[in-house]
C-alpha cells in the first residue's frame, strides 16, 4: 500500500522525514503506512531508530476516537524501544548504540512542583507521546514508526539483561501497575506477607502478578474467567485464582487483601473486590473504563476502605523499575508481529485476544541487540 504523505502544516524545525503508521479518521479503525515531519535534533534531544513497539489498548481508543479527543492522523504507540542513532550537542548520559525507550510522555513543564519531584505524570502541562501537543506546539507522533525523537528528559535506559520486545511493555502497561504499588508501599511490605489482589489479568494484569511474586507479596488473581486459571497459577505464580462470580470463594476470600489493583477496563462494580480487602485496604483503578464505576457505600465504609486512581507514572520511577525488572528477571509475555500484521493484532486486541501483549517488530527481527 502507498504511504500517505501528511498534508499537517509543520514548522521549519520539523525537516526530518519518518515512515509510519497512522489511522487517518475514526471510520476505519485502521491504520495505514504514513510519511511525516519529526523536528530536527535539538541541543537535548535523542534521536531513536524504533526496534519494536507495544500496542496499549489506549492506542485503540485513540483509533477509534473512543475519548473525542483524536488528533487525526494519528501515530499511536507508546511502548517504544529501540537503539540511540544521534544525540544534540546538550545530551549528557546517551550516545549512539545505547538501549533506550520512551514511554507515555514527551513532554511537561519541567517546573512545576510535581516537574521536581519527578512526577511528570501528574504536571498539568503534560504532553503525551502521541495525540499531545509538544513545546513547539506541534502534534505528538508515537511509536509505531520507524524513528522518534525524544528530549532526554524522558528517555529511560533499557537495561541488557532485558530484550527489547519483551521490555517494550513495561514503559505503559509496567509503569502503570509499579508506580502504584510502590505509591502505596506495597514494594515495602513484603516482609509482612502483605496480600495483593490482581482484578483482570491482561497486560497490565499479568505484569502486576509478577511484580508482586518477584517483590515477595502473596498474590491472587481475581477474574471473570475460569479458564485463566491455570495460567495464572502456573505460568505465572499467583498463590490464587478466584472467579468473581463465584459468591461462595468471594465471600470466603473476604477481608484477606491488603491492596487490590484493578486492571479491568469494562464498567464494573467495585462492590464485590473492596469485600475483599482488610479494613484500610485500597483498591487502585489503573484502567479506564468508558463509562463509571459502580462504587457501593457499604463496603467502603464498613471496612474504612479506600479507592484511588494512578495514571502511568514519572520518569524516574520509571527508570528504577526497569533496573529492578533487569535485576528480578521481569519482562512481559509478548506476542510480536511485523508491520504487516498491525490490523490484524488490533482486531484481536479489541476481543482481548492476546497472551498478553502485542509488541510490532518495526525494525524487522533485530532482536538480538
Ligand atoms: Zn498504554
Ligand atoms: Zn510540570
Amino acid at each position: 500500500m502507498e504511504a500517505v504523505t501528511s498534508t499537517t502544516v509543520v514548522p521549519p524545525t520539523h525537516t526530518q522525514s519518518v515512515s509510519g503508521w497512522a489511522a487517518m479518521d475514526a471510520s476505519s479503525g485502521k491504520v495505514e503506512p504514513f510519511i511525516f515531519k519529526r523536528r530536527a535534533l535539538g541541543a537535548e534531544d535523542v534521536a531513536i531508530k524504533v526496534h519494536y513497539c507495544g500496542m496499549c489498548h489506549t492506542d485503540l481508543h485513540f483509533i477509534h476516537n473512543d475519548w473525542g479527543i483524536t488528533m487525526y492522523p494519528v501515530v499511536p504507540g507508546h511502548e517504544i524501544t529501540g537503539v540511540v542513532t544521534a544525540v544534540g550537542r546538550d545530551v549528557a548520559g546517551f550516545k549512539p548504540g545505547d538501549r533506550v525507550g520512551v514511554g507515555c510522555i514527551s513532554a511537561s513543564c519541567l517546573d512545576c512542583d510535581h516537574c521536581r519531584r519527578s512526577e511528570e505524570n501528574y504536571c498539568d502541562k503534560v504532553a503525551l507521546t502521541y495525540n499531545g501537543v509538544f513545546w513547539d506546539g506541534t502534534v505528538t507522533y508515537g511509536g509505531y514508526s520507524r524513528a522518534m525523537v525524544a528530549h532526554q528528559r524522558f528517555v529511560l535506559r533499557v537495561p541488557d539483561a532485558l530484550p527489547l520486545d519483551a521490555a517494550a511493555p513495561l514503559l505503559c502497561a509496567g509503569i502503570t501497575v509499579f508506580s502504584p504499588m510502590k505509591h502505596h508501599g506495597m514494594l515495602d511490605c513484603a516482609a509482612a506477607g502483605a496480600a495483593l489482589g490482581v482484578v483482570g489479568l491482561g497486560g497490565l494484569g499479568h505484569v502486576a502478578v509478577k511484580f508482586g511474586k518477584a517483590f515477595g507479596l502473596r498474590v491472587t488473581v481475581i477474574s471473570t474467567s475460569p479458564a485463566k486459571e491455570r495460567e495464572a497459577r502456573a505460568r505465572l505464580g499467583a498463590d490464587d485464582f478466584v472467579v468473581s462470580t463465584d459468591e461462595k470463594r468471594m465471600k470466603a476470600m473476604a477481608r484477606t487483601l491488603d491492596f487490590v489493583i484493578d486492571t479491568v477496563a469494562a464498567q464494573h462494580s467495585l462492590g464485590p473486590v473492596l469485600d475483599l480487602l482488610k479494613v484500610d485496604g485500597k483498591l487502585v483503578l489503573v484502567a479506564a473504563p468508558d463509562r463509571p464505576v459502580e462504587l457501593p457505600s457499604f463496603p467502603l465504609i464498613f471496612g474504612r476502605r479506600t479507592v484511588s486512581g494512578s495514571m502511568t507514572g514519572g520518569i524516574r520511577e520509571t527508570q528504577e523499575m526497569l533496573d529492578l525488572c533487569a535485576a528480578h528477571n521481569i519482562a512481559c509475555d509478548v506476542e510480536v508481529v511485523s508491520t504487516d500484521g498491525i490490523n490484524d493484532a488490533l482486531q484481536r486486541l479489541a476481543r482481548n485476544d492476546v497472551r498478553y501483549r502485542f509488541v510490532i517488530d518495526i525494525a524487522g527481527g533485530q532482536a538480538s541487540l
